[in-house]
Order: C-alpha cells, then sequence, then structure tokens
C-alpha cells in the first residue's frame, strides 16, 4: 500500500505536474505483476487523478483519502459522498472570491474534497492565508473539515475516516489470502495507517528531513530513490 506524493513521486511545487519517475513507474509495474502482491496506491488525490497518474491496470486505487476506492472488480463510495459533493463546489466558489487578490494560491476540487495549495505564496502571506481559508470554510464545518497538511490547507468530509479505513477495507477483501500488510507514506494522513498496522505489518515513512518529527511507523526512508530500490527488493 503506497501513498502517491511525497512517496512514489516527489513533491513538487505544482501538484498537477507530479509525476512517477520513469524508474519508478518501471519497478511498480514489474512489482504489481506478481500473483502474490496486492498493490494499492491510496491517496489523497481524487480517484480520477490518482488513476490517470499511476496508470496501472489490476491495482487497488484509493482516492481522497479512501472515501473513492476502486479495485480488480470492486468499488467503493462512502455513502455521504453525493452531499459531500455539493458542498465542496459552493466552497470552491466561496474560496476563489476570498482568494482571489492572493498572490501564489491554487485550490484544487477534488470532488469529494478541497485542497488549497499555498507552496508558491510568500511566506508572509501563509498566515493570512490561513484566516481567509477557515473563515471561509466556517459555514461549511457540518460536512466539511479543515485539516493540515505540507503546504496546504485542506477540506475533507466531516467523516470519522482516514487512510486505516482505506487499510482495513483492503484488509478485510484479501483476508482470506492472509497478505502481510506493508504502507509507505510520507504525511500526517499516513500516521493513522501507520497507527493501525501497529504489530500487523511493516510500515515506512518516507522523510528526508534529519529532524523529522514522530511517526508511528516503523522505519525510515529518505528519497524516492530509496523507495524505488526497496520495490525493487521485492521483486
Ligand atoms: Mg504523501
Amino acid at each position: 500500500m503506497l501513498d502517491f506524493d511525497g512517496t512514489l513521486a516527489p513533491i513538487v511545487r505544482d501538484p498537477a505536474r507530479a509525476s512517477l519517475g520513469r524508474g519508478m513507474a518501471a519497478s511498480l509495474a514489474r512489482l504489481a505483476k506478481r500473483n502474490d502482491v496486492v498493490m494499492a496506491v491510496i491517496s489523497g488525490r481524487s480517484l480520477a487523478d490518482l488513476k490517470q497518474r499511476v496508470r496501472l491496470a489490476n491495482i487497488y486505487y484509493a482516492g481522497c483519502h479512501g472515501f473513492e476506492m476502486e479495485g480488480p472488480g470492486w468499488s467503493y463510495l462512502h455513502p455521504r459522498m453525493a452531499r459531500v459533493e455539493t458542498q465542496v463546489k459552493k466552497l470552491e466558489d466561496r474560496l476563489r472570491t476570498t482568494l482571489a487578490g492572493v498572490q501564489g494560491t491554487i485550490i484544487e476540487n477534488k470532488r469529494y474534497a478541497l485542497t488549497v495549495h499555498y507552496r508558491r505564496a510568500p511566506r508572509k502571506e501563509h498566515p493570512r492565508i490561513g484566516r481567509l481559508v477557515r473563515q471561509a470554510g466556517d459555514p461549511f464545518r457540518t460536512w466539511l473539515r479543515m485539516e493540515p497538511g505540507r503546504m496546504i490547507h485542506e477540506f475533507r468530509p466531516a467523516v470519522a475516516w482516514g487512510k486505516d479505513k482505506a487499510v482495513a477495507q483492503l484488509m478485510r477483501r484479501h483476508r482470506k489470502d492472509e497478505p502481510y500488510p506493508i504502507f509507505l507514506g510520507d504525511d500526517v494522513t499516513d500516521e493513522p495507517a501507520f497507527e493501525f498496522l501497529k504489530g500487523k505489518g511493516l510500515t515506512i515513512k518516507i522523510d528526508s528531513d534529519e529532524r523529522a518529527g514522530r511517526t508511528a511507523a516503523i522505519l525510515r526512508l529518505r528519497s524516492q530513490r530509496q523507495v524505488m530500490a526497496f520495490l525493487r527488493s521485492l521483486t
């Protein structure tokens, strides 16, 4: 089970340009072909966006942290998502107005979630952006909850959910195979999955920062190059 941004693909200034390196794509394809491997990519990106960036058939995809999932002959959508989609559209309209004059922000409608990226905004604007985004999101709080991330403010459905739930569903689907779960991720949104897999499998945090903070993951890798070497070691 693999996160996408910061795990398989390097973090880039414009999230729309994030992509797998050629070596990584080849390593994934090779690993996915093994009969004894079930592969899943679990991301905060929308399902459609994620699939188009990974482009592998016969693997699982979990978009929006697992609110929408798809795999060989199977799909899942959380029952509250139709209402959430409408609320995301309204919030998007509001934010486009609110942030119109703020340089360097990108609003991304992920269908069941919404992300404001501020990596490209001047540092001194960051506090103001946070304030404006919080105010805009306030009327939507019954449906959407604001969560922090790496240089992003993200609104996710106000439903008790996280990547741990996506992992649990995948584990359940493959219970009879008695899989040994391996999960790689780089962000705070991956921590619930690390926690969930404690004592059950292998968890790896991708972190290039020497002063990295606490994580529930067992191991640490420093770069996409190391992730690739790890994936190759499994094939
Ligand atoms: Mg990530």
